[in-house]
């Protein structure tokens, strides 16, 4: 028999997009949400739930936020132990920093170590769902499947592919990233919740031809989602150039080679042409605004209220390890500093929106995760939002709902997350860290 489980406190469901109109009216609260065999089974007034699962066991979390767990679009779990790395750029940083580290992951044991390390962290911080790159080690990617499997968790990975500018050892060709990844895919694309993304690192990185065999491979695997990197720095966006000297722009390298489409995923995404915008809001493709790595690496300042207005669809990710934080609230809150600074200060219910229901857009994941609403799985997060001094100090002056959330996106980091269920099954506390 399922054991049906009710949490009490303030939850919180998107009724629609608060970037549609006032961004209060896209938010209900419940008294209660009910999960029931991995789902959310209903959501609404706590004597009604109680009343229709007698037999649920019931936590009382007062006045703390019941929410989707967070949903991170593009993160480099390899980059886990290298995160916060002094004093580079783009180019410099992945030569220092980067690669030597992704030349380790050819070990099945350091690929293990590291993506249940990474996977610990992430989940102390409530982020539930991720969409990692690997390494060019066909290993790392089992190790991170493998280790997510284990825990049920719904993830999106794939093999990056890189057969030019990286040291030796961490270079493929066009032919073997064509032929690992369709391995890999093959192996474990909609197995359990694991879902295969197609990974060229960004063209600087790969010939045309392996740009060409990644395109060749999503034709013919159009369900799977396709990921890469886009105008984050203007010294790549020159390099890109000089790259493919017959490109219109930096995305025509990759719609030239058939990866340009609806389930595709662009990080960064910050100095596009006009071209490009609209090429992209024609597909329907996917933004991944990364705002902690995109002032950590002194990259630029993404346009969010302009992506937005013209209807583009837009993630929100941490970039770990050239972002600076695992934690999705630091990033909600980077993200605001960074609409700031373009002259935009975003709602806190648009900033949740962007890591739960934003994200899981992002991975066409929508009916599935980062929203608290009956029949989708049960991946939830509870929030203290007085979680330390400086905090609740400030939450016990607010008069509103939105002014008692905001302290906590703007300040809180794992010691606000109070519980993380994956799947309708509470995580242990000593896998929290
Ligand atoms: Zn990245």
């Amino acid at each position: 028999m399922t054991q049906e489980t009710i949490l009490k406190g303030l939850v919180l469901s998107f009724t629609g997009s608060p970037f549609d109109g006032t961004p209060e009216e896209a938010v209900v609260l419940h008294e209660a949400v009910a999960l029931s065999a991995g789902k959310i089974a209903a959501t609404g007034a706590a004597d009604s739930l109680t009343a229709t699962y007698p037999q649920a066991s019931v936590t009382d979390h007062g006045e703390k936020l019941i929410l989707a767990g967070f949903v991170d679009a593009h993160v480099h779990y390899p980059q886990t132990a290298m995160i916060a790395s002094w004093g580079k750029r783009l180019i410099d940083w992945l030569n220092l920093y980067t690669f030597p580290e992704e030349m380790k992951f050819g070990s099945p044991d350091y690929a293990m170590d590291i993506a249940t390390r990474y996977l610990d962290i992430t989940a102390a911080h409530g982020t539930t769902t991720m969409c990692s790159f690997c390494t060019i080690h066909p290993e790392s990617v089992d190790a991170f499947f493998l280790a997510a499997k284990a825990r049920g968790q719904r993830v999106v990975a794939g093999k990056t592919c890189m057969d030019r500018n990286a040291p030796d050892g961490l270079r493929d060709t066009a032919r073997s990233a064509y032929d690992q990844s369709k391995a890999l895919l093959e192996k474990w694309h909609g197995t359990d919740r694991i879902s295969y993304a197609i990974t060229p690192r960004f063209s600087p990185t790969s010939t045309p031809e392996q740009l060409e065999a990644m395109g060749a491979l999503w034709a013919e695997h159009p369900d799977c989602l396709m990921q890469t990197h886009l105008s984050e720095q203007t010294d790549e966006i020159d390099w890109v150039r000089s790259l493919f000297p017959d490109a219109r722009d930096y995305l025509d390298t990759y719609e030239a080679h058939g990866l340009l489409g609806a389930y595709g995923l662009y990080g960064h995404a910050i100095h596009l042409e006009p071209r490009e915008r609209d090429r992209l809001r024609e597909h329907g493709a996917a933004l991944i605004h990364c705002p902690t790595s995109n002032t950590f690496i002194g990259s630029g300042l993404f346009d969010m209220a302009g992506l937005m207005a013209e209807g583009q669809r837009i993630g929100l990710a941490t970039d770990t390890g050239g972002g600076s934080s695992f934690s999705m609230l630091r990033t909600m809150a980077a993200a605001y500093e960074v609409g700031q600074l373009r002259g935009a200060a975003l709602h806190p219910a648009q900033l949740l929106w962007l890591a739960t229901v934003g994200s899981a857009r992002s991975l066409r994941m929508e009916d599935r995760i980062g929203n608290l609403t009956p029949g989708m799985e049960a991946d939830l997060i509870v929030l203290d939002l007085a979680s330390t001094p400086a905090i609740a100090q400030r939450h016990e002056e607010a008069s509103q709902f939105w002014e008692a959330v905001f302290p906590t996106i703007m300040k809180g980091d794992d010691r606000a997350i109070a519980e993380v269920w994956i799947g309708g099954r509470k995580v242990a506390h000593q896998m929290m860290g």
